[in-house]
């Protein structure tokens, strides 16, 4: 084990509600297979979407974390979708995890620490940040594309001001989404990102605004673009092992780039070296190797080792990440 421990800092928690977390799930159309994936890939029972999800979903990813080369995960809120006007838009979004659910589990269990999600439309958006502050939040997270967040509103300034004083990072998802409903699909774009990187926030591109689907608009480009112009602007590895997504890494395996790298894996999104194999980026023999490998984040840890990422990029999110009692 290394002295610094690696970090898996995009990680996923789900739930039904089932142990009073307030989480919710509703998984609708299309969707529907792609959540029925995601469970088997992590090894749970489709049923458990009905059963005690939380009791089950935590259970097996501490088991996974345990059992891989990485020491900590930060696992992730998921806040409600709100209007312009900071309301609710209660039919729109997939899945709800709130900040005290995260935050409960960190307390609880010392592999994770805990990432908030708020949206800065929310009436209380302040008040939020203030106490997810107080109670040891890591990072904030959130979609601008599914959760509609026009993050270059002048009316956010003080939020982003107030982040940035407390040295909280930002991972906000950039390029296209398909595993949940997207709002407003322009806010892929990284350059929505722009306010909160002048405001002096740590910014994390969340898959480096890559696309996701065959015929969503590349993002990034420019992406890789903006890094030279804010040096406070990181990209993670995030579903790098998914069709699409992994098309540029080689250019995140380059300076400049290279030491703007954090790695996340997306938990529970499947892992699969497939596709960098297809690319030339494996030998056939460590696709074989990767693909007996029946834990997922050891999975996407030992692929991203083969395709050349260094020790630095799993653990380069801690002088990211505000840690207030280490
Ligand atoms: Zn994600």
């Amino acid at each position: 084990m290394p002295a610094v421990k690696r970090v898996d800092m995009h990680v996923h928690v789900v739930g039904n509600g089932s142990r009073n977390s307030g989480c919710w799930v509703r998984v609708r159309g299309w969707h529907r297979p792609l959540a029925g994936l995601m469970l088997r890939e992590i090894g749970l029972p489709r049923g458990a979407l009905k059963a005690d999800l939380e009791e089950l979903y935590i259970e097996r990813l501490l088991k996974q974390l345990r059992g891989s080369s990485l020491g900590t995960a930060v696992i992730l809120a998921q806040d409600l979708v709100y209007d312009e006007q900071g309301r609710a838009m209660n039919d729109a979004g997939s899945f709800y995890v709130p900040n005290d659910y995260v935050l409960e589990l960190a307390k609880r269990h010392p592999e994770f620490l805990a990432a908030v999600s708020i949206h800065p439309a929310r009436p209380n958006a302040l008040e939020e940040l203030e106490r997810c502050l107080a109670a040891g939040a890591v990072m904030m997270k959130c979609l601008p594309n599914c959760q509609n967040i026009n993050c270059n509103d002048r009316r956010f300034t003080r939020f982003w001001e107030r982040m940035a004083e407390a040295g909280l990072p930002l991972l906000a998802h950039t390029g296209g989404e398909h595993t949940i409903p997207v709002v407003c699909r322009e806010y892929a774009d990284p350059r929505i990102l722009a306010l909160p990187l002048e405001c002096g926030v740590n910014v994390i591109a969340a898959h480096c605004a890559t696309r996701s689907g065959l015929f969503d608009p590349e993002y990034f480009h420019i992406f890789a673009g903006m890094t030279r112009r804010f040096s406070n602007l990181y990209g993670d590895t995030s579903a790098f092992n998914v069709p699409i997504r992994g098309r540029h890494i080689p250019e995140c395996l380059r300076e400049p780039l290279a030491s703007r790298m954090v790695h996340g894996s997306d938990y529970p999104v499947p892992v699969h070296g497939l596709w960098a194999w297809l690319r030339g980026r494996l030998d056939y023999k460590t696709f074989r190797r990767c693909a007996r490998e029946k834990n997922i984040l050891e999975r996407d840890y030992q692929l991203k080792l083969a395709m050349g990422f260094p020790q630095a990029t799993f653990t380069r999110i801690w002088s990211l990440l505000r840690i207030t009692n280490p």
